[in-house]
């Protein structure tokens, strides 16, 4: 999907011109993936434009940055200011937001403590995602998702996504939508960017964060609505073949958001169809940030732009 350019982002404090947002290829992150990241998206509702969960976004960003030791020189304050500051400034929504920390133009070893941290935030035109409801047809990937001990799964880092780039391309090449990865014990684990639920006898499952997931703000929402709903939820350790005999099973994530899955392997998840938990949770879901439905978690935060898309 090509980029639709907006005509500002936010760089260390300024916005600049989409154009002038460029490094220089000595940068450490060039080299050694040295970033850390957020997706978040902007929804309309009928009476303006809200951030959905903005606040937990940025300091996921923080924690992501902290593992990595990259110092902010933002609070959590001035980062989501920032971003309601870019959003209003390129004026579009529904969007896409993307802010991103990483190591500049410094030093080129491969300690990065020496290279400037940067910050950036970009935002771009992203409409209501309108899958088709036939459902994705997905496999168990070949790589397994991170270790534990080889790279911190609770940081959103662009390094973890060459572990992701892997699994996707494997899944596009063998004619799936996407690939389901298992952890490092052969349970399962996450797909190369959105985190798994499954029911089973009206139960709902995802898998734990010691399962090498990330620690999704979708999959946070979704277990929030779950819960509220009256939805039993487990949080446990799953083995692949609860996919193959599950009633329902879903991606969750700031880009899927709720996405159910048809088949796994080739083998249909009961007949394929979008189950009454998934139909019931994806609604909850998008009457909240549609605004068709009272934002009872106070979960986006409002932002004036001049033209809906
Ligand atoms: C970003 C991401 C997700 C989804 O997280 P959200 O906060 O819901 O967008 C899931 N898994 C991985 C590996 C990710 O990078």
């Amino acid at each position: 999907m090509p980029i639709e350019t907006t005509p500002n982002i936010w760089h260390n404090g300024q916005l600049i011109p989409w154009e002038k947002a460029q490094i220089h290829v000595m940068s450490h992150v060039i080299h050694y993936g040295s970033s850390v990241f957020e997706g978040i998206r902007a929804y309309t509702q009928p009476t303006g434009a809200g951030i959905f969960r903005l606040r937990e976004h940025m300091q996921r960003l923080i924690y992501s940055a902290k593992i990595y030791r990259m110092p902010i020189d933002y609070t959590l304050d001035q980062l989501c200011d920032a971003v309601i500051n870019v959003v209003e400034a390129n004026g579009v929504a529904p969007c896409y937001i993307r802010p991103i920390a990483f190591r500049g133009y410094g030093e080129i070893g491969v300690s990065p403590l020496k290279s400037p941290v940067e910050v950036y935030i970009a935002n771009f035109p992203w409409g209501k995602y309108v899958a088709g409801n036939d459902g994705a047809d997905v496999c168990i990937s070949s790589w397994n998702r991170l270790a534990p001990n080889t790279m911190p799964s609770l940081a959103k880092a662009g390094a973890n996504y060459m572990n992701s780039q892997l699994i996707r391309m494997e899944a596009d090449a063998n004619g799936y939508v996407e690939g389901i990865a298992l952890d490092r014990n052969g349970y399962l684990s996450e797909g190369s960017g959105e985190n798994l639920f499954l029911v089973r006898d009206g139960v709902l499952y995802t898998t734990p964060l010691a399962n090498s997931v990330l620690n999704g703000i979708t999959r946070d929402s979704i277990l929030v609505l779950a819960r509220q709903m009256g939805i039993p939820v487990v949080e446990q350790t799953l083995p692949r073949e609860l996919l193959y005999i599950c009633d329902e099973a879903f991606f969750t994530g700031t880009a899927a958001e709720v996405s159910h899955l048809r088949s796994v392997d080739r083998i249909m998840i009961a007949d394929g169809k979008m189950g009454p938990i998934t139909t019931a949770l994806h609604k909850a879901f998008f009457d909240i940030v549609n605004g068709n439905a009272p934002d009872r978690y106070n979960w986006l935060t409002p932002v004036t732009v001049a033209s809906k898309a």
